[in-house]
């Protein structure tokens, strides 16, 4: 014979003898011990939570039983929904089902409470104002980033766009961090444009860091600025990561032998479609296989030896290569149209076509 405790037989809408619970075993009369338990865990800073709980199968397997008498709700819909109110009347945030800051997730074996926190995620525009900066992390491939006589003892080859952004937020947050951007630019390649990233804060003890604080510190190193801080959601990492966009960029080109009049004319009048084949630089990472991309040279002019060339081109496009030709891979080039020797000299991403983020992220 069934018996239910005063908790349980209360799911049911036909009347249960009471009695020593067949379902919970009298763990449903303690639910109140363990919500309290589970509201501590809820952050100083956190708007909101939610909750979700793990019933033991012989639990389920019993109520099964009981539901074969009689319809009820189940003791995992009447758990969750008991939590989060008792959760959010202690501690008085708001209970979010979809996720929140962060979730409580109770536990009916073990009778104990954890916490989940959600990623904190702030979307930003990144100048990167010198040479010598990788995008990402980069590990010295010999000592693996314990630091070695190859690396100077620093672990790294460079330093990384993503820690001079990332190191002042997780001062702030706690937790580790990691950078999504739209794109790279080469370590000696600067950006004036602005790139479109968002950083990821995973474990944050801390979730509301004074943005222009930030901002002010990363900048007064001197080497990357942010501007257009903002939190943003779980969905917008791969909005901005995978979005590509159209670019300006600037180059400053040395032509073989001296850039002479006829020559900037030329640079000045390119507007092609090319045919890029995978450059010799980055084989080792990306497949052999051809691209074609539209690249124009918006304005062109001498500065001293070199011609200074702004060079609006589509996402994708390896513009080192379309100045020198790269033996022949990328047709035509700079290098192809003067029938001369080109190369890139130095490299500036001067305007980035994203204003449609803006729109998408409010
Ligand atoms: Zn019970
Ligand atoms: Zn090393």
């Amino acid at each position: 014979m069934i018996t239910l405790c005063k908790e349980c037989a209360s799911r049911f809408e036909k009347p249960f003898p009471l009695g020593e619970c067949s379902i919970c075993g009298g763990k449903m009369a303690k639910m109140g011990g363990l919500a309290e338990r589970g509201a501590l865990l809820v952050g100083g800073d956190w708007d909101s939570f939610s909750v979700s709980t793990t019933i033991p199968r012989g639990v389920l397997a019993a109520e099964e039983k009981a539901f074969d008498y009689s319809p009820g709700e189940s003791i995992k819909t009447f758990a969750n929904r008991y939590f989060s109110g008792k959760v959010a009347s202690i501690s008085g945030r708001k209970y979010e089902p979809s996720g929140g800051d962060g979730r409580i997730m109770f536990d009916f074996r073990s009778f104990t409470a954890r916490r989940e926190v959600e990623p904190l995620l702030f979307f930003g525009r990144y100048r990167k104002l010198k040479e010598g900066l990788s995008q990402t992390k980069w590990d010295c491939r010999k000592c693996g980033g314990r630091g070695c006589e190859r690396c100077g003892g620093e672990g790294r080859m460079y330093r990384s766009v993503e820690e001079i952004i990332g190191e002042p937020f997780v001062k702030r947050t706690k937790g580790s961090f990691c950078m999504h951007a739209s794109g790279r630019e080469d370590v000696d390649v600067v950006n004036t444009a602005g790139r479109p990233f968002v950083l990821e804060i995973t474990n944050p003890e801390s979730r509301k860091p004074n943005l222009a604080e930030v901002a002010q510190e990363i900048a007064a190193g001197g080497e990357v600025e942010v501007s257009d801080l903002k939190k943003v959601g779980r969905g917008d990492v791969e909005l901005v990561a995978d979005s590509h966009f159209p670019k300006t960029y600037r180059a400053w080109i040395e032509v073989e032998g001296g850039a002479t009049k006829e020559d900037l004319e030329r640079i000045s009048g390119f507007s092609e479609m090319l045919k890029q084949q995978t450059p010799n630089r980055v084989m080792h990472r990306r497949a052999d296989k051809v691209r074609e991309r539209h690249a124009e040279v918006v304005d062109a002019k001498m500065d001293g030896e070199l011609v200074s060339a702004d060079i609006l081109a589509d996402a994708g496009t390896y513009i080192k290569e379309l100045i020198s030709g790269d033996g022949g891979r990328t047709l035509p080039s700079f290098a192809s149209l003067l029938g001369k020797g080109c190369a890139c000299r130095k490299l500036a991403v001067v305007k980035i076509e994203d204003e449609f983020l803006d729109l998408v992220l409010g």
